[in-house]
């Protein structure tokens, strides 16, 4: 949807540098431009597999959040909380200012999001997420069904609250202006996916496609693709979840919604689905979720497709313009794998879905890390990805879990 970018060279040669960097989303790019910032004359090169704003960076639903997700809010560990809140929102701050240096057009605005719920398992989770947003005495507007169909144009929801702590935007044009306030003295290869790690006496060999890289500090920020490098592959694994974006809507179809014109709903159940209508008239969907393997795309589109006409019935068929999915560096109990693995390697990963404003955060602590600097506690604060068994016990485990929780939140998908 965006126009044309000039597109960085693919590395095609073998070469020594101080620190290489995989993986240019929201991770990689802030641990470069810390990195930088620390040691100006440092040889750092990032390295992308896919075109910056492609993937995941740029294909997710658009959602900045700055305080924390609904499933990791906790309610009765408020000082915790506050000092993970704090973090996030000075994360979000550096996306604004940079998206702002960038010069950019980005359609990137502090609308709010809202949080609803259509069955007792969301309702559940619904009085947790406030709970938690009364305990972190942050502001909120609780809405019941009425009042959401004023404002969204759905009757689907029972009820649901509005939080004003969060950003919606196009999100790959965030990472496009995100990645042009990195500096000059950064070389960037895009089209480059590193194929393997290894070892070597000076420190690290990166082996791309068509070269490879030596280097003192090697950094992974590669989400969820970290393990397919042989590295925390009993503590992270690939989940993709899919989205589905209408066509523009007619004035009439946009008639018959809210009075609300740019907004967005994020379920309260891990596995509900989440809406948003973008500020150019288009629905999105983001729902499904399969564990290491891409579903069809035919039956994705349907699933889809279902999900937003039992919340839009009056729409009729709408016409998907774009449908694709993803993989969120996904841990079993919703900690990180962040910090040093081995001398020199480097890394932050397990999104866990909620990872734009997030991995901001951790890439630019990473860095400090790396050289030094002192860094909050993020273990105790975010927690330490847990030990998951290997296939094809994960896969069962994963299967069964998420049949149970697809049906205890069969109304919210
Ligand atoms: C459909 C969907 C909707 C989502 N919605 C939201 C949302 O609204 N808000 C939110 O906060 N999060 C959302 N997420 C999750 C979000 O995309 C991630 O949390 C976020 O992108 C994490 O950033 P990251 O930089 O850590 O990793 P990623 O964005 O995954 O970036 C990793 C980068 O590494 C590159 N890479 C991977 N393997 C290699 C390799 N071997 N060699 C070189 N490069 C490699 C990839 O090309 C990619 O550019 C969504 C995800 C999906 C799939």
């Amino acid at each position: 949807m965006l126009p044309p970018r000039a597109i960085n060279d693919s590395l095609r040669e073998h070469r020594g540098v101080d620190v290489v960097i995989v993986g240019a989303g929201f991770t990689g790019l802030a641990c470069a431009k810390r990195w930088a910032e620390l040691v100006p004359d440092c040889r750092i090169a990032l390295l992308d597999a896919s075109e910056i704003g492609e993937g995941n960076p740029g294909r997710n639903s658009g959602f900045l959040l700055d305080v924390a997700l609904a499933e990791d809010a906790d309610p009765a560990n408020t000082d915790r909380m506050a000092k993970c809140n704090e973090l996030t929102r000075a994360a979000m701050q550096s996306i604004v200012e940079d998206v702002a240096r960038s010069g950019l057009e980005v359609d990137l605005e502090r609308t709010g999001t809202y949080r609803a719920a259509a069955g007792s398992a969301g309702m559940q989770a619904l009085s947790n997420y406030q709970a938690f947003l009364k305990s972190a005495e942050l502001p909120f507007r609780e809405l019941d069904q009425a009042q959401l169909k004023r404002e969204l144009g759905t009757d689907f929801y029972q009820a649901g609250l509005y939080s004003p702590d969060c950003y919606l935007a196009q999100p790959a044009a965030v990472i496009r202006a995100l990645a042009t306030t990195i500096p000059d003295t950064i070389d960037v290869y895009e089209r480059t996916p590193v194929v393997r790690i290894s070892p070597v006496s000076v420190g690290w060999q990166v082996l791309t496609s068509q070269g490879s890289l030596t280097c003192t500090d090697l950094v992974l920020a590669n989400n969820s693709f970290i393990a397919g490098l042989g590295v925390a592959t009993s503590n992270l694994a690939s989940v993709y979840t899919y989205a589905a974006l209408t066509e523009p809507l007619s004035a009439s179809a946009l008639g018959s919604l809210g009075s609300v014109r740019n907004w967005g709903v994020l379920p309260t159940h891990r596995l509900g689905s989440t809406l948003r209508l973008t500020v150019d008239g288009r629905l999105l969907i983001r729902s499904l979720h399969d564990l290491e393997k891409e579903q069809s795309e035919h039956r994705v589109r349907e699933a889809l497709s279902l999900r937003l006409r039992r919340r839009f019935p009056q729409l009729g068929d709408l016409r998907f313009e774009s449908v694709w999915g993803g993989a969120v560096g996904f841990t079993y109990n919703g900690g990180l794998v962040w910090g040093d693995k081995q001398p020199g390697l480097w890394v932050s990963g397990g999104c866990n879905g909620g990872g734009t404003v997030k991995g901001t955060m951790l890439g630019r602590l990473l860095a400090d890390k790396a050289n030094g600097k002192a860094v909050p506690d993020l273990e105790a604060l975010f927690g330490t990805a847990s030990w998951m068994p290997p296939n094809p016990i994960k896969g069962l485990g994963f299967q069964l879990t998420s049949a149970w929780q697809s049906w205890q939140g069969r109304d919210e998908l």
